[in-house]
């Protein structure tokens, strides 16, 4: 089941991420979402006058990613505190934290979370039946077990 989602974008696609955030309020309401700060506070402005505020979900606030938030939510996936991540990054500049952008992409993939980095897939995802559904469950890949017991 999807509970907590992190959410996080770029400013370039910022109004793109709270335009999907507005269409797909009824689909958040019930979960839990943490954000970057600057994102983050957008998407609970949205939310607020989209859903008022004692419908809407409760936004977690990170820092700002510049400032550690990407590497916040990398550190949330690795802790299994994630269950899906919409993360729309700006494709035309490099960031000066491009790094933790990697970090992040890379703890998604690894960690196997659902993961959209533009909207068609982020409306597919949300739009699945798996989406609702209490019996799915993610599935953690071996690897990660392996190189935890590996022998040195
Ligand atoms: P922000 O961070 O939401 O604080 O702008 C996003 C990012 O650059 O990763």
């Amino acid at each position: 089941m999807i509970r907590n989602i992190a959410l996080v974008a770029h400013d370039a696609r910022k109004s793109e991420l709270v335009d999907w955030v507005r269409f797909n309020a009824g689909s958040l309401e019930s979960c839990t979402l943490y954000c970057t700060g600057t994102t983050g506070r957008l998407i609970r402005e949205a939310l607020k006058e989209t859903l008022g505020e004692e419908n809407m979900p409760e936004v977690n606030c990170l820092l700002s990613g510049p400032l550690g938030g990407d590497a916040q939510i990398g550190a949330m996936i690795a802790e299994g505190k994630v269950d899906m991540l919409v993360f729309f990054c700006d494709n035309l500049i490099m960031q000066g934290h491009q790094n933790d952008v990697m970090g992040l992409v890379r703890l998604a993939s690894l960690y196997n979370v659902p993961f959209a980095t533009n909207r068609s897939t982020a409306d597919f995802i949300i739009s699945s039946p798996l989406y609702q559904s209490s019996e799915y469950e993610r599935i953690i890949p071996a690897c990660i077990e392996s190189y935890k017991n590996r022998k040195l």
